[in-house]
């Protein structure tokens, strides 16, 4: 029931929601929906192999790994040289395997935002991540599991409602929250959880 439960949501992530859905012309749950894929076609520009996880140069469009164990690191383009930071984008999921050698191996603590198309309040959360994951590049990785493609990870981990943002370091969860909530409170969580696991 998308837009059921958006009333959960901070009034300034609603306002821009409305406002993308009268441009967008029809007000639909769908034209939200558009929006949404669009963004996570942009996010999967990021791959993750058995190493790290493989982006192109913004410069000059070549592969380059950032290590999982050197994701605070800011690495030079194999071609180009030009110097590129760490990661500050959410990275979308698309394997348990990934998820797991990543949580496992990643220097920086892992944001996870369990999350689904069809549910509101997961909407109205994106663009906080973005957000966070932005100010909080080489210090934190944001990545985002889709509980329809990847429903074993939820059931793994008991998700038992979305969105749900957990936050693990050195391979295990320390905490998680359920609901949608503003980037400054998701900022928050990551400042207690890296008191809680000394990272
Ligand atoms: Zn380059």
């Amino acid at each position: 029931m998308p837009g059921r439960r958006t009333a959960e949501i901070g009034q300034l992530v609603n306002r821009q929601a409305v406002k993308r859905t009268r441009t967008d012309g029809c007000g639909t749950a769908q034209s939200q929906f558009r929006t949404v894929v669009s963004y996570n076609d942009f996010m999967n520009v990021a791959q993750l192999d058995d190493r790290g996880i493989v982006t192109p140069c913004p410069a000059c469009g070549q592969k380059n790994r950032f290590l999982y164990e050197r994701l605070a690191d800011t690495v030079r383009c194999g071609k180009c040289k030009a110097a590129l930071a760490p990661l500050a984008e959410p990275i979308e999921m698309s394997s348990s395997a990934d998820f797991d050698r990543l949580v496992a191996r990643a220097s920086v603590p892992i944001l996870v935002d369990y999350w689904a198309p069809w549910c509101g309040p997961c909407r109205m959360v994106a663009p906080e991540l973005k957000k966070v994951a932005a100010r909080r590049a080489g210090r934190a990785l944001v990545v985002k599991v889709n509980t329809d493609v990847l429903a074993d990870l939820g059931e793994r981990f008991g998700v038992r409602s979305i969105p749900t943002l957990a936050i693990f370091a050195d391979g295990r969860e320390v905490t998680r929250s359920a609901g949608a909530r503003p980037a400054a409170d998701i900022e928050a969580m990551l400042e207690q959880a890296s008191h809680k696991s000394h990272v």
